[in-house]
């Protein structure tokens, strides 16, 4: 169940990296099997343009999945998550969570972490601000401070980082500053020729 806005917005104040599951936060936690094994998983662009703009303001974004899958890797590297803040095929996310921390040297405390299902409970236990989609599982639902009201793969993350951004309370300021065209160049900065879409 989500916290009081005040009680929520004073957890996320104190956030400075996001830890993320993949199947079922960053995906729908549909799996497409073709014949050959395990092949597309779909994305948000919404949720990938949330993540770089985090990025911008200085918050660490990570990765820890139970699966293994090459599609991810790619959609990492677009999204400029690098290597060592990945852990996939993760068996025990409650350890592994604090190992993320360990390399980021920040506390727990300091970290929000989105997962879905039950071999996200240790995670979710050890952070600052655990968070989940609004389709998580009842127990994941049960234990996070921050509930969000879009599905996995489909905005779930995208709110976190909003959520952080006002906590901060920037978020305002960068969306006007996009309204108003001062803020894509910035951000496009060092990007290449336009080529690149930045979600
Ligand atoms: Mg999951």
């Amino acid at each position: 169940m989500s916290l009081p806005e005040e009680k929520l917005l004073a957890r996320a104040k104190k956030v400075k990296a996001v830890v993320l599951d993949v199947d079922g936060v960053l995906t729908d936690a549909g799996l497409v099997y073709g014949p050959r094994g395990e092949a597309l998983k779909v994305f948000s662009a919404r949720d990938g343009f949330a993540v770089k703009l985090a990025q911008s303001e200085g918050i660490r974004v990570a990765i820890l999945s139970g699966r293994l899958a090459a599609p991810v890797k790619a959609r990492l590297a677009d999204l400029g998550i690098p290597s060592g803040l990945v852990i996939q095929g993760s068996r025990d996310k409650g350890a592994d969570i604090g190992k993320i921390a360990g390399r980021l040297g920040i506390s727990l405390d300091e970290i929000a972490y989105m997962g879905d299902d039950t071999p996200d409970l240790p995670a979710l236990a050890r952070v600052g601000l655990p968070a989940c989609p609004a389709d998580a599982s009842e127990e994941a639902r049960e234990r996070a401070a921050f509930v969000a009201s879009s599905p996995g793969g489909r905005g779930a993350v995208r709110e976190l980082v909003r959520l952080l951004l006002r906590a901060r309370g920037t978020w305002e300021q960068i969306m006007e500053a996009w309204a108003q065209g001062t803020a894509a160049g910035e951000f496009f900065k060092g990007s290449g020729k336009g080529a690149h879409d930045g979600k």
